[in-house]
C-alpha cells in the first residue's frame, strides 16, 4: 500500500507531498517531495495509542452522576452501578463492548488500544472453564473492530492493602500468583489469531491489591509492558503510607524495577521531588485526564514532568467520553487552570498541539509496547488522516494543525484511520460501524435492565 499526503508531520518537523509505503503492517518508504500517487490525503499523522482502559465501564457513561445518601460519600452512585454491573455482565456482552469502545477509539484517532484487563471470572468468582475466557473476548472484539490490541491481563489478589479478601463487587478480578501465570498464559494464547501487532504485557492493579513481594515477580511474566494504577487519589496515598511506610512513587521508586517498559496509571498525587524522580526512570505516565477530572482525582504535573523528560501516553480509562483531542484538552487545560497560565505545555520550538501531540504518539507506542513510533521506516503503520476541508482547518498547516485539532475540534475532524496498516476508519466511520453498533445496543439494553 501506498500513500500520499500534501502534508505529513515527520520525525523531524512537517513535510510536503511525502509518499508512505506500508507493508505488513509496518512503514517501508517514506518520501518527502513527492509526486502524488495513489491515494491522496492532506494530512498525514502517526495516530497515538490509547493506553488504558476498561472497556465494560464505557457501558455505566453517564450514568452516574447523581450523590448517595451519604453526603461525604460521592462515589456512591459509581460503585453501587459498577458492583451491579459485575453481577450481570456476561462474557458476551464484554466482547460488544469492547469491539464499540475500540470502534470509537479508531474513530476518535487513537491507533492502537491498551486494555488493563481485570474481569476475569463468573459474577460468583469462580473461574470459567477457559480460565482466560473473557481475556479471548476482549481479543475477538480486536479482531472485529481491527484495532490493534496490547493486552494486560491484570493480577489483583486482595481488597486492601491490609489483604483483607476480596469484597463480593471484587470477586471477579481475583487470582492468587499462580492462577494469574496460568491465565496470563491463555491470554496470549486467545491473541494467536489476531495479527502480528498484537502484543500481551501484564498489569499490577494497585499496591492496594497486590502483595508487595508479587510485584516484581509478576511483573516478570511478560517481557511486554507493565502496567500499573499509581498514586491517583489522597486517600489511597494516606493507606499506602500507613502500610508500606512511604507515600505510592516513593515506594515504587525504591522497590519496583521501573524501566521504560513500565507504565504508570494517573501518578496524580505527587510531590514535585517524585514527579521529578520518576520521570528520570524513563517509565511512562499513563494519563486519563477526562476520567481523572470525572473522578476529581486532582491534576498531574504536566509542566514539570515534561520538563524533566518524562514520558507520557494518553488512556480513556472509564471510557465515560472518548476522544483523543478533549483528553489532550484536558491535560493542558488541566495546567492552566491550576496555574494560571497559558500555553503551559508549549516550547519555544513547537507549539501546546504540536508537543502534546508528540509526546502521546512517542508515549503510547511505548506504553502498547508497539516498537518504534512516527512515520518513519520501521514504524508500526498506525496513521490518521484529518479532514482539512473541516471549517475549522481549511487553509491551516503545520502545528496550528494540531492546535485547531485540539482546542478548536476533535473526532469530526478525524477522516481516516489506519491501525498497523488496516484501514478501518474512512470518511470518518469506522468500516464495521453498523454491526458493531448493533451488537452494543443488544449488550446495553440487557445490562441496563438488570442496573
Ligand atoms: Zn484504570
Amino acid at each position: 500500500m501506498r500513500l500520499w499526503a500534501e502534508e505529513a508531520l515527520l520525525p523531524d518537523g512537517w513535510a510536503k507531498d511525502v509518499a508512505i509505503g506500508v507493508e505488513a503492517g509496518r512503514i517501508t518508504e517514506v518520501t518527502p517531495g513527492a509526486p502524488p500517487l495513489g491515494p491522496r490525503h492532506a494530512m498525514l499523522l502517526p495516530a497515538p495509542a490509547n493506553a488504558h482502559s476498561h472497556a465494560f465501564q464505557r457501558a455505566m457513561a453517564g450514568l452516574t452522576e447523581r450523590r448517595g445518601p451519604d453526603p461525604a460519600d460521592s462515589f456512591w452512585t459509581w460503585r453501587r452501578l459498577m458492583f451491579r454491573f459485575l453481577e450481570a455482565i456476561t462474557p458476551e456482552q464484554i466482547e460488544a463492548i469492547t469491539a464499540f469502545v475500540q470502534m470509537e477509539m479508531a474513530e476518535a484517532g487513537f491507533g492502537a488500544s491498551v486494555e488493563f484487563h481485570y474481569l476475569h471470572h463468573r459474577p460468583d468468582g469462580a473461574p470459567y472453564d477457559d480460565l482466560a475466557e473473557t481475556s479471548a473476548r476482549v481479543a475477538a472484539a480486536a479482531a472485529t473492530s481491527g484495532l490493534g490490541l496490547t493486552l494486560l491481563p491484570v493480577a489483583y489478589q486482595f481488597g486492601g492493602l491490609d489483604r483483607r479478601a476480596l469484597a463480593p463487587g471484587q470477586r471477579r478480578f481475583g487470582n492468587d500468583a499462580e492462577r494469574f501465570a496460568r491465565l496470563h498464559e491463555g491470554a496470549g494464547a486467545a491473541l494467536g489469531p489476531l495479527p502480528e501487532d498484537a502484543r500481551l504485557g501484564v498489569a499490577l492493579h494497585s499496591l492496594r491489591a497486590v502483595a508487595a513481594e508479587d510485584l516484581a515477580p509478576l511483573a516478570a511474566l511478560s517481557s511486554g509492558p507493565v502496567h500499573m494504577h499509581l498514586a491517583e487519589q489522597v486517600a489511597e496515598v494516606e493507606e499506602v503510607e500507613a502500610a508500606l511506610g512511604a507515600r505510592p512513587v516513593g515506594w515504587a521508586l525504591e522497590n519496583l524495577p521501573l524501566s521504560p517498559d513500565w507504565c504508570l496509571i494517573h501518578c496524580t498525587q505527587m510531590t514535585p521531588e517524585e514527579t521529578e524522580a520518576l520521570a528520570q526512570t524513563g517509565a511512562v505516565a499513563g494519563l486519563c485526564p477526562l476520567t481523572e477530572a470525572s473522578l476529581g482525582d486532582g491534576i498531574f504535573d504536566g509542566v514539570r514532568w515534561l520538563g524533566a523528560g518524562g514520558a507520557l501516553a494518553i488512556g480513556s480509562d472509564s471510557n465515560i467520553r472518548i476522544s483523543l483531542a478533549e483528553e489532550l484538552r484536558q491535560l493542558e487545560t488541566s495546567q492552566r487552570l491550576r496555574d494560571r497560565s497559558r500555553a503551559a505545555l508549549a516550547t519555544a520550538e513547537r507549539s501546546t498541539g504540536r508537543r502534546l501531540f508528540e509526546a502521546a504518539v512517542a508515549g503510547g507506542a511505548r506504553a502498547a509496547g508497539r516498537g518504534e513510533s512516527g512515520l518513519r521506516v520501521g514504524a508500526t503503520a498506525d496513521l490518521l488522516a484529518l479532514d482539512m476541508r473541516h471549517p475549522d482547518l481549511q487553509g491551516l498547516s503545520g502545528d496550528t494543525v494540531l492546535d485547531s485539532f485540539i482546542f478548536a475540534g476533535g473526532t469530526d475532524m478525524v477522516a481516516d484511520l489506519w491501525s498497523a496498516g488496516r484501514h478501518i476508519v474512512t470518511g470518518g466511520r469506522h468500516v464495521g460501524r453498523e454491526g458493531i453498533t448493533a451488537a452494543y445496543r443488544e449488550a446495553v439494553a440487557g445490562l441496563r435492565a438488570k442496573a
